[in-house]
């Protein structure tokens, strides 16, 4: 299937996140701020800065290889983040110009890429580059969304029409284990609802990150949620590789890796509601 950007009208989704970063409103935090002239919300994105990108084995079987661009900073503070040095840093990495990262993509297509994964930290602070990059791509290479789905109502129409695949982490089943572990206010009701408008606008595939003393709270409902709104057909990785990172020894909930015991309980009970399973 040809890829979705290539159809869309890109001077108007670019004028559209123009005008959603004068008073930002890209993510649901909608700091207010004008990121156009340079000031800075919660998530501290001044501009977007790479820091790094690479062809990525490590993602599902289904999208490898991943041309994989990470993105400084996020509007999340992950207490266990895994890529904490560059998520929580976002004046790290480096400038690079639309039109060269562009012609990288390209190359990385002509070399076997299967798509083009945007992530992080997170992609929702820097759609305007991202859409001012794929103006200038002019090979059929499928868009990957990998996020934290924290995106507002106005930017989820923004990516609709741009976006091939999206890949949320859908971290919690309550809002009180986001704000206490990642400092989100009002998670449910937003990701949820994202999850919804993606599954209408392109593939979706969802990732699930198994929280060690989480299973009653964040994953079971996670999953009855997704089994009574999306339906178990949806794709669905149950993922068992968390480990403490970042300050997640200060938190005793999540101080340790999952045990096989609770991986095996949350695999069997998406079985049980009807997920083909991966995991
Ligand atoms: S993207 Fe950043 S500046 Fe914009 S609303 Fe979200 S946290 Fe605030």
């Amino acid at each position: 299937m040809r890829p979705k950007f290539l159809e869309a009208d890109m001077e108007e989704k670019i004028a559209l996140a123009r005008e959603l970063m004068e008073k930002c409103e890209l993510c649901e935090r909608k700091c207010g701020v004008n990121r156009l002239e340079g000031e800075v919300g919660f998530c501290g994105v001044k501009e977007a800065r790479i820091s790094t990108y690479f062809f990525h084995y490590g993602e599902e079987p289904e999208i490898i290889p991943s041309f994989t661009i990470f993105f400084s900073g996020c509007n999340f503070n992950c207490v266990y983040c895994q890529n904490w040095d560059i998520s929580q840093f976002p004046e790290r990495g480096e400038v690079i110009e639309p039109e060269v990262i562009a012609r990288i993509i390209e190359g990385a297509y002509e070399n076997g890429a299967k798509n083009v994964n945007w992530v992080g930290g997170e992609p929702t602070p820097s759609l305007l580059y991202i859409l001012e990059v794929l103006k200038h791509v002019r090979v059929p290479i499928p868009i990957i969304w990998n996020s934290n789905f924290y995106m507002t109502r106005k930017c989820m129409k923004i990516l609709d029409g741009v976006i091939d695949i999206y890949l949320p982490d859908f971290k919690y089943g309550n809002d009180e284990c986001a704000l206490r572990l990642s400092n989100v206010p009002n998670y449910f009701k937003v990701v949820s609802r994202n999850h919804k408008l993606a599954q209408k606008q392109g593939e979706l595939m969802i990732r699930h990150l198994v929280l060690p003393n989480h299973l009653e709270c964040c994953t079971k409902p996670v999953l009855d949620w997704i089994a009574d709104n999306l339906g178990t057909d949806v794709y669905l990785n149950v993922m068992g590789q968390y480990r403490p990172e970042y300050k997640a020894m200060k938190f005793k909930d999540i101080d340790r890796r999952i045990t096989w015991k609770e991986y095996e309980e949350a695999l069997e009970y998406a079985r049980k509601l009807g997920f083909r399973v991966r995991g």
